[in-house]
C-alpha cells in the first residue's frame, strides 16, 4: 500500500470513556475481526488493563479499509490513558499523524483529557474530536461541546458524535480518519530508521520491538543495531498487527510493525531508541527520553521460604517492562526484599497486581516513598564523590549537619469538578501542600484547578479522599514538574528507646509533628501487649513530637498471697521489676513481623 493511503492514528481519551469500545467497532468495521464474535477490548490483553479498564501496553493494529474502491492502511496506534504513563503516551503519538480525541457525552471534559489532548496538540498532530456515548439518556452533547469549546477552542461542527457500543457513527470516524489526517510524510528511499516504542517479551523470540518506520525500509535478515544502546541484531521476523501478527517480508517507511531480533530482555529493547541498519550513519529520531522512576516501594516475601518464586516473579515482569528499576534491598524486619522504582502510583498498583494475578506471588509491599534530593555541604568527601544525592530509602538519609539544601519532586495536578466541591478540594490541597495555580470555569457549573502539589503528598492517598469528597465527581491528573527546594526532617520512631529502622520516614518539616503523633497511636493499637510497658515515640532531630505509652500486662504476682506478710509481697513485685527490666532490653525484637507489615504496608 503506497504511502498516501496510510494513515496513523491513536484514541486518546480519559479512562471509561470508550477507547477500547471504538477500538473494538473499528476492528469489526475494517473486518479484522469478525462482528458478534463474543470479543470485547481485543487490544486489551492484560488481565490488570481488562479488570482496570486502562491500557498499560501500547498495543497496535492494523486495518485495512477499503473507501472509494481505494485500500487503505490504518495503522491505530494504543496509547496508556494515565499520565503515569505520559511518556509511553508521548512516544506514541511520535508515531501518529492525529488522534481521535474522546470524549463521553454524559461525563464530559475530564483531567486525563486534558493531559492527553495536550501531548496530542503540542506534537502538532490533526486532532479529531467526537462525543461517545450518545445513546445514554444522560448524554448532553451541547454541553460537552461548549467545554471542547472552552478549554480547547474546538468548533462545535468538528465534533463526531457516536455510540461506540451500538456501533452508531463509526463510518463517520473512519472517513474523518481518512480524510482529516494527513499520509505520513516519509521518504522509502532513504536510510532505514525506526522509532521502538513499546515492547514485550516473547519466550521464544526473546523481546519484540514495535516500530514506527519514520523512513527507508527493512527486509528479514537485515543487520541492525540501536543508535544509543549499540547492540547489533539480525532481523529474524517481520510483522504486521492485524490484530494477530501477520509475518511480512518488509517493513517500510509510514508502516508500523514488529521486529523480532532474538533480543534478550526488553532492557535491551530500548524504548525511544533509535533503530537503524548497521554501518549506516543516521540523526537518532526524536523521542528518547530515559525515564526515571518516582515513585519507590519496598516488595518483601510473605514469609522468607517464598523468596525465590517472588524473586523469579519480578524478574519476569521486570522482563517486560522496562520502565520498573530493581534493586536488592534488606529490612531487618521484614527480611530480604528489593526496592521497585516506578513511573508513578497507578503504574506500581499495576505491576503488583500483575505480580499477584500472572504469578501468585504473595508480597508486602511497603508504603510508596518519593525520591528526595539532597546537597550535600561541601567537604573533602563531597570534593570526590559529589555533592548532589538523591535518597530513596530513608534509612540514608544523612544527618541535618551535612545537609546545604533539601529538594523534593514536584507535580502539576490537574482537577476538574462540578463547583459545588470547590471548598472541600481547596482545603484538601491547602492540607497537602498545594499551591493554586489556577481555577477556571469549563461550563457553568463545572471547572478545572490547577495546582503545584509536591509528589510526595499524593502518593498516598491523595486521589482516594478527593473521590471520597467529591462523591467520585472528581477527576485528577498529575504531570512531574521537577525539583522544588523543600524543608525535611528525618523522623524516626524509638520503642523504649531504641530506634526502629525500618519504620523512619522522610517528611516535610510542617508535617512531622501530626504524622509523628499518627504513627505514635497507629503502633500503639497494632502492637501486642506485652509483660513490659513500651514507650513508644517519634522524634525529629532530637525532639520528641508524639509519644503514647502501651502499658504492660500486669501478671499480678501477690494475688494469692490474702493477707501475706509485707516483706514477702515487695520482694515478689521487686522480682516482677527486676523480669520487666530484662523484657525491656529485649522489646525491641520481640516485636511481631506482623506488626511491621501492618504499618509498612500499602493502606
Ligand atoms: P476505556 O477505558 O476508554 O477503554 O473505556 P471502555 O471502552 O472500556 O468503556 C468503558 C465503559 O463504557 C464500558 O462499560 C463500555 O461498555 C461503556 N461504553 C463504551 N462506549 C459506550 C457507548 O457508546 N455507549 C454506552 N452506553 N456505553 C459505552
Ligand atoms: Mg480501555
Amino acid at each position: 500500500i503506497p504511502v498516501e493511503r496510510i494513515r496513523n492514528f491513536s484514541i486518546i481519551a480519559h479512562v471509561d470513556h470508550g477507547k477500547s469500545t471504538l477500538a473494538d467497532r473499528l476492528l469489526e468495521f475494517t473486518g479484522a475481526v469478525k462482528k458478534g464474535s463474543g470479543k470485547n477490548q481485543i487490544l486489551d490483553k492484560l488481565q490488570v488493563e481488562r479488570e482496570r479498564g486502562i491500557t498499560v501496553k501500547a498495543q497496535s493494529v492494523s486495518l485495512l479499509y477499503k473507501c472509494k474502491d481505494e485500500m487503505y492502511l490504518l495503522n491505530l496506534i494504543d496509547t496508556p490513558g494515565h499520565v503515569d504513563f505520559s511518556n509511553e503516551v508521548s512516544r506514541s503519538l511520535s508515531a501518529c499523524q492525529g488522534v481521535i480525541l474522546l470524549v463521553d457525552a454524559n461525563d464530559g471534559v475530564q483531567a486525563q483529557t486534558v493531559a492527553n489532548f495536550y501531548l496530542a496538540f503540542e506534537k502538532d498532530l490533526v486532532i479529531i474530536p467526537v462525543l461517545n456515548k450518545i445513546d445514554l439518556k444522560n448524554a448532553n452533547p451541547q454541553r460537552v461541546c461548549n467545554q471542547l469549546k472552552n478549554l480547547f477552542d474546538i468548533d462545535q461542527e468538528e465534533v463526531l458524535k457516536i455510540s461506540a457500543k451500538i456501533g452508531l457513527g463509526v463510518d463517520n470516524v473512519l472517513q474523518a480518519i481518512i480524510n482529516k489526517i494527513p499520509a505520513p510524510n516519509v521518504n522509502r528511499n532513504s536510510t532505514f530508521r525506526a522509532l521502538l516504542y513499546d515492547s514485550w517479551f516473547d519466550q521464544y523470540r526473546g523481546a519484540l520491538a514495535l516500530v514506527y518506520v519514520a523512513s527507508g525500509y527493512i527486509e528479514v535478515g537485515n543487520k541492525i543495531t540501536l543508535f544509543h544502546s549499540k547492540n547489533v541484531y539480525d532481523v529474524k521476523s517481520l510483522s504486521i498487527l492485524r490484530p494477530e501478527e501477520y509475518s511480512v517480508s518488509r517493513l517500510a517507511a509510514g508502516q508500523v510493525g514488529v521486529i523480532g531480533c532474538n533480543m534478550r530482555s526488553s532492557k535491551e529493547a530500548v524504548i525511544g531508541d533509535t533503530i537503524h541498519k548497521l554501518g549506516e550513519n543516521i540523526e537518532p529520531l526524536e523521542g528518547f527520553q530515559a525515564t526515571r522512576p518516582m515513585v519507590f516501594a519496598g516488595v518483601y516475601p510473605i514469609d522468607q521460604s517464598q523468596q525465590q518464586n517472588l524473586r523469579t516473579a519480578i524478574e519476569k515482569l521486570a522482563l517486560n517492562d522496562s520502565a520498573v528499576t530493581v534493586s536488592n534491598d534488606f529490612s531487618p524486619a521484614l527480611g530480604q526484599g528489593w526496592r521497585l522504582g516506578f513511573l508513578g502510583l497507578l503504574h506500581l498498583e499495576v505491576f503488583t497486581q500483575r505480580l499477584e494475578q500472572e504469578y501468585g506471588a504473595d508480597s508486602i509491599i511497603t508504603a510508596p516513598s518519593v525520591p528526595y534530593k539532597i546537597l550535600l555541604k561541601s567537604t573533602k568527601q563531597t570534593l570526590k564523590s559529589g555533592r548532589e544525592l538523591y535518597i530513596t530509602n530513608p534509612i540514608h538519609f544523612p544527618e541535618p549537619f551535612e545537609v546545604e539544601e533539601y529538594y523534593e519532586p514536584m507535580v502539576i495536578g490537574t482537577i476538574i469538578t462540578p463547583d459545588e466541591y470547590l471548598g472541600p478540594i481547596m482545603s484538601l490541597c491547602i492540607e497537602k501542600r498545594g499551591i493554586q495555580k489556577s481555577a477556571t470555569n469549563i461550563d457553568n457549573n463545572r471547572l478545572i484547578l490547577q495546582y503545584d502539589l509536591p509528589l510526595s503528598e499524593i502518593v498516598m492517598d491523595f486521589h482516594d479522599i478527593l473521590k471520597t469528597i467529591t462523591s467520585g465527581y472528581a477527576t485528577f491528573d498529575y504531570e512531574d514538574n521537577g525539583y522544588c527546594k523543600s524543608n525535611l526532617v528525618k523522623l524516626n520512631i524509638l520503642l523504649n528507646g531504641k530506634e526502629v529502622e525500618e519504620l523512619c520516614n522522610i517528611v516535610h518539616v510542617t508535617k512531622a509533628s501530626t504524622i509523628g503523633k499518627k504513627m505514635c497511636s497507629r503502633l500503639k493499637e497494632i502492637i501486642p501487649r506485652q509483660l513490659i510497658q513500651i514507650n513508644i515515640q517519634a522524634i525529629v532531630n532530637g525532639k520528641v513530637v508524639g509519644r503514647e505509652t502501651l502499658k504492660a500486662f500486669r501478671k499480678d504476682v501477690t494475688a494469692k498471697l490474702y493477707g501475706g506478710d509485707v516483706t514477702r509481697r515487695m520482694k515478689l513485685l521487686a522480682q516482677q521489676a527486676e523480669g520487666k527490666r530484662k523484657m525491656k532490653m529485649v522489646a525491641n525484637i520481640s516485636l511481631p513481623r506482623d506488626t511491621f507489615i501492618e504499618v509498612l504496608k500499602k493502606q
